[in-house]
């Protein structure tokens, strides 16, 4: 008997729409299912009062890849959002990422060579050569005093561990530069799709069958005799029913309120990088799309959304994979075993249990695409 679809994609986020999306255009017949009620995965965006509400977390389009970013523009218009977040430590505002305005607020120093001498002395003193975990990294990074105020934290509220524990490349995400630039990302494209994320990933899955509200693994046997092959976007662990143990997950818990004033922050992003104010930031969604000006103002009310973070338990929805050294190992286990699923691929932020941004998710699922259809 033949089966019904060519592909069955579990999850319609950004790596299961891109595949569905290049299946379909392959001439493959394409189920794609979803647990959740909406397509988009944590891209997923809502519009409250004319905003268009990051629902799981704000996502800023941002890359380096040109392909891919010509591949998400067949999709979505892009605005010309730049990512400026401001730290607010106990009331003292920082501009972010880690650039010659933080410099100056924290030291006084005006000069590129005054702030680099600064950031090596306070290296120096704390003795590090060599750095083995993100405290070490940030320090001789940016030195102590910036760990200290804009880092520490905001990186132990956000992970729950201690900075001495995890791993020194989430620091290196950030850029440190000896320029007076606020712009977050060191990245040659950027922006915020307009019409919103939920718009994009629609018309990536444009004439595809999506069926929403299904739980691909409590009805496991009935799916996989529907299609020959499955691209599966889901965690690795939940996959072989923690079979082997859990992975760990960062979970986020937003708390989204519609103010009745028309500006409430001044910013999309307000990082509070204090350990004692309990969330770790607050986003001012409208702010997204209409730029810092009259646009967004002549909205009478705005919607902000604060941010918690918590270790996953289940029931949660996992957001951040923990790739440290000990889940690193369970990781490989996992994947030895997915390995020999031959009808199964994994990918994308769970798939793979990596600290993806949106466009490495969308530059693998293209390689994915590659070798699974030859396009
Ligand atoms: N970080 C920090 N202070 C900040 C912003 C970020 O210490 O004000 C650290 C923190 O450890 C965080 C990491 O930098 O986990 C990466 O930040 P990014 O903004 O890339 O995180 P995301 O937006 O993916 O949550």
């Amino acid at each position: 008997m033949q089966n019904k679809y060519d592909y069955l994609v579990v999850g319609a986020g950004l790596y299961g729409a891109v595949f569905a999306h290049e299946a379909q255009k392959a001439g493959k017949s394409v189920l794609v299912i979803d647990k959740r009620e909406n397509i988009a995965g944590n891209v997923y965006t809502e519009k409250i009062e004319g905003i268009h509400v990051h629902k799981y977390g704000a996502h800023i389009f941002h890359t380096n890849n040109k392909k891919v970013w010509e591949y998400v523009n067949q999709f979505a218009e892009f605005n010309r959002f730049t990512n400026s977040p401001v730290a607010n430590f106990h009331g003292e505002l920082y501009s972010l990422p880690f650039n010659m305005y933080t410099f100056n607020k924290m030291w006084g120093v005006v000069t590129p060579e005054e702030a680099a001498a600064k950031i090596e002395e306070q290296k120096k003193a704390a003795g590090i050569t060599n750095p083995e975990n993100l405290e070490e990294q940030a320090i001789s990074l940016v030195g102590k005093d910036i760990f200290e105020k804009l880092i520490k934290g905001y990186t132990e509220k956000q992970w729950g561990r201690s900075c001495r524990e995890l791993p020194a490349f989430i620091i290196k995400r950030l850029p440190v530069r000896l320029t007076y630039d606020n712009n977050y990302f060191n990245a040659l494209y950027q922006g915020i799709p307009i019409g919103g994320y939920t718009k994009m990933v629609d018309n990536m899955l444009k004439g595809i069958e999506v069926r929403l509200g299904e739980d691909y693994l409590q009805q496991k046997d009935e799916y996989d005799s529907i299609a020959d092959r499955v691209i599966y976007t889901g965690a690795i662990d939940a996959y072989f029913n923690f079979a082997i143990g859990h992975l760990e997950y960062r979970s986020v818990r937003f708390d989204t309120e519609v103010l009745d004033k028309p500006n409430y922050q001044g910013n999309a992003a307000v990082n509070y990088t204090d350990v004692e104010t309990p969330w770790t930031r607050i986003i001012e969604h409208k702010w997204f799309e209409f730029g810092k000006d009259e646009q967004g103002n002549d909205l009478p009310k705005t919607v902000i959304s604060r941010e918690y973070s918590s270790e996953w338990k289940p029931g949660d929805e996992p957001y951040y994979p923990v790739n440290d050294e000990k889940n690193g190992a369970l990781y490989s286990e996992y994947k030895k075993m997915a390995d020999k699923e031959d009808k199964v691929v994994f990918g994308g932020r769970l798939g793979e249990y990596r600290y993806y941004d949106m466009d490495a998710v969308i530059a693998s699922a293209l390689d994915m695409c590659e070798k699974e259809l030859g396009v």
